[in-house]
């Protein structure tokens, strides 16, 4: 190998959209390499575990007209590796019937003609049997969505992405990035360089991008991901179709809690919350706060009778959030060459919000307030990685971009100040 193996592009972080990105570039003919820090497969990011729900059901039209396409993306995908990587169940989406979140839901459903059901307390469980609508909760099922096959999932990009003849170096860990016409990136082994580079490092973006000048304004949280024991086997079986779901808002909290059908540990619903705690990437595990754990306990106690209120495996995972809870895919503000696409873990609905983000080094500072957010950025892997390597091709990006733009932050502190 030369000192200096030179690209057309380098992606930093093989997560979900960083293997979509490399996946995307190579499809195209370009020679990529996809850079890791740990060894792959590994739990230490966020796009590990079996699986994510997948869904049409947002508030907001732009998510759900982006599905329409990352839906044909991931069965191309499925056709092209011959491996089965979706399975529809349907998302049951409840909440305080006349709350403005709860409406926003039913609407881009009827807007944007998305095969959806509406429940009601005579019918509800005649089709979600062992499970309790809270009283005053409405009820939608998003019909088209399911559970994707997560770690299936990023093992076959990845495959396919090798396949097409880009270059996967696991356990390399980028130390430095010098931008420039070329760029350089320095990792723990090599020296290389590119023409472009796409930074997709999840939960450790600012800590790359501080090499490039650019801080934004990013919170990582510690998720506890609780899987949930059946009193009956079966009862919330994947198998038996029964659907995910998602609390827009309830009795427990004024944030969302979501849940899986039983299916990576048999006999156990993963159902989780939406918010977590603060933490340093490369020390999750010394946050070990476990408040939403006694919100989600309230929760099973009362709408999900036929599971024992007591989580049976508790594992962790990270959420990368944006101050709007919008993601990031955007130029580097000074680097044109060098795109970004980060804060993939959260969805908003309300905010209020004063950000700082600065091409120094400075620390970027926020102040939030009520939020109402889940998580969400696997199911866009596809579309994702479609869109960051045509930003980093300097092609016109398939969707207009204006909510995932860096200058929508630098706006805010103007218009705050
Ligand atoms: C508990 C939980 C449940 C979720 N549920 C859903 C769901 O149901 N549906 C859904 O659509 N989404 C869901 N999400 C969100 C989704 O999983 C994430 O948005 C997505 O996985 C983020 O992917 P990423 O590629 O941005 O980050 P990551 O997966 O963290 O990937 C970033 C990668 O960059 C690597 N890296 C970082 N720094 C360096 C470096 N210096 N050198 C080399 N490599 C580096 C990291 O090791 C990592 O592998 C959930 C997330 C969590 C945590």
């Amino acid at each position: 190998m030369s000192a200096q193996e030179e690209f057309d592009c380098i992606v930093i972080g093989a997560g979900v959209q960083g293997s979509f990105t490399a996946y995307q570039l190579a499809q195209r003919r370009r020679r990529t390499l996809l850079l890791e820090q740990f060894v792959l497969p590994h739990t230490r990011g966020s796009s590990h575990g079996q699986t994510r729900i997948i869904r049409k059901a947002y508030e907001q039209d732009f998510y759900t007209q982006m599905m329409q396409e990352c839906y044909e993306l991931w069965a191309q995908l499925e056709k092209e590796a011959g491996v089965k990587l979706y399975r529809q169940t349907g998302l049951l989406v409840m909440g305080p019937e006349q709350s403005s979140n709860f409406q926003m839901f039913r609407n881009t459903l009827v807007k944007n003609k998305v095969p959806m059901v509406t429940l009601n307390h005579g019918n509800f469980s005649q089709h979600i049997p062992n499970m309790v609508l809270a009283a005053g909760d409405g009820a939608v099922v998003d019909v088209t969505a399911g559970v994707l096959y997560a770690d299936r999932a990023l093992k076959t990009v990845q495959e396919q992405f090798q396949k097409l003849g880009g270059i996967l170096r696991d356990k390399e860990r980028v130390t430095d990035i010098k931008p420039g016409a070329v760029i350089t990136v320095t990792t723990s082994s090599h020296v290389y360089q590119a023409k472009s580079l796409v930074v997709t490092a999840g939960p450790w973006a600012n800590r790359l991008l501080v090499h490039t000048g650019l801080n934004l304004p990013l919170e990582v949280l510690k998720i506890n991901v609780c899987y949930w024991r059946e009193k009956f086997p079966g009862s919330y079986n994947v198998e038996r179709r029964f659907p995910c779901f998602l609390l827009t808002e309830g009795e427990e909290s004024k944030e969302h809690i979501y849940g899986l059908p039983s299916n990576e540990y048999p006999g156990m619903m993963k159902i989780c919350y939406h918010i977590g705690s603060g933490t340093d990437p490369d020390f999750r595990d010394q946050q070990t706060d476990r408040s939403d754990i006694d919100i989600l306990q309230r929760f099973v106690s009362r709408s999900l009778p036929g599971l024992f209120p007591e989580p049976a495996v508790v594992e962790s995972c990270m959420y990368t959030m944006t101050p709007d809870r919008h993601f990031i895919l955007d130029h580097h503000p000074s680097y044109r060459n060098i795109v970004i696409g980060a804060g993939f873990s959260g969805n908003g609905t309300r905010s209020n919000l004063l950000v700082d983000v600065s091409t120094s080094l400075q620390t970027a500072t926020m102040l939030l307030f009520h939020l109402c957010h889940d998580c969400h950025g696997f199911k866009f892997g596809p579309i994702v990685g479609k869109l960051l390597c045509e930003l980093s091709q300097g092609d016109v990006p398939s969707y207009d971009l204006s909510p995932f733009r860096i200058s929508r932050f630098l706006d805010k502190t103007k218009s705050a100040l």
